[in-house]
């Protein structure tokens, strides 16, 4: 079976395995009900959720592939690099993660020092209590806490303020390198894709690196529609994937009912004459 561009597919979203506050079976669920058709968990640097997925949309006759969302340093930022249709067993890929999480621990105990020195006391503890994961602590469960604590409005307002790139609470990723994170992906028997490129603060000579690096360590798709971008960059992305030959993929970035804006499902199909990333997959 070959499923033709206009298959509701949603490649993208989070579970509280991860930064997302949704059970992996209430993940399904949703998704099943927003009429999506063909579905992936992509938890941050972690695999843990894959089998409660698996097993919910097969309960709901609904088409999953195993993924993840890579955290890769490049040029000094911090780029997203999914991996889909992997084997969530294969022991390059579990290995590598494993690291990674360790690595996560570590800067979560930075961050928690840091923001104390800014006068926010008790931030480690306190996200740690925000996470299902104690394996997976991510600044979005610092900025949860920080809100709920009352010294923030949003969590938009603490990422602008402390927790964004180059603001004074972050600690900067000591992240995979973006030809490791193919590799793994592809180890795997997976495919790599580039997250939501449309956010990444690149000059023009830097995106056409990541896209050639990304390229040459075997990457071959991108994310065009994604609630990362605005609709203005879904025309901007398919340009790029023509340009580099790249597949192109879709997915909402759901993290949670009351935070995102984009529900599992809700993107408007790809633009006409890409090839989607999930053309080949049965
Ligand atoms: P981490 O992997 O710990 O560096 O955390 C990154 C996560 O923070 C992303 O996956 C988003 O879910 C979240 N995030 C990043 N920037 C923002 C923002 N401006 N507002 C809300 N959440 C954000
Ligand atoms: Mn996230
Ligand atoms: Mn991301
Ligand atoms: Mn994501």
């Amino acid at each position: 079976m070959s499923l033709a561009t206009p298959t509701n597919a949603d490649l993208h979203c989070h579970s509280s395995f991860s930064d997302g506050v949704l059970s992996p079976a209430e993940l399904a669920l949703r998704a099943h009900r927003q009429g999506v058709q063909l579905w992936s968990l992509t938890d941050h640097d972690e695999l843990a959720g894959l089998t409660q997925a698996a097993r919910a949309a097969a309960e709901l006759d609904l088409q999953f592939v195993p993924g993840v969302e890579i955290s890769v340093s490049f040029a000094r930022k911090t780029v997203h690099i999914v991996g889909l249709n992997i084997d969530p067993t294969h022991v390059v890929l579990v290995e590598a993660l494993d690291q990674l999480r360790g690595w996560r621990e570590t800067r979560a105990q930075e961050m928690g020092q840091r923001l104390a020195g800014l006068g926010f006391e008790g931030c480690y503890e306190g996200a740690l209590r925000y996470a299902d994961n104690p394996n997976l602590l991510s600044r979005t469960h610092f900025a949860r806490f920080m809100v709920d604590q009352g010294w923030f409005g949003s969590m938009q307002d603490v990422f602008d303020r402390y927790l964004g790139d180059g603001k004074p609470g972050n600690v900067p990723g000591k992240w995979a390198t973006l030809e490791d994170s193919v590799r793994w992906i592809r180890a795997a028997g997976g495919t790599a894709v580039i997250a939501h490129p449309g956010r990444y603060k690149f000059t023009e000579q830097q995106f056409d690196a990541l896209y050639s690096t990304f390229r040459d360590a075997g990457g071959t798709a991108i994310e065009v529609v994604t609630g990362s971008h605005r609709p203005d960059q879904y025309a901007e992305y398919a340009g790029i994937a023509r340009y580099y030959g790249f597949q192109a993929s879709r997915g909402s970035d759901f993290h949670s009912p009351d935070e995102s804006d984009i529900d599992l499902g809700a993107l408007p199909g790809l633009p006409a004459g890409l090839t989607p990333v999930w053309a080949n997959w049965v």
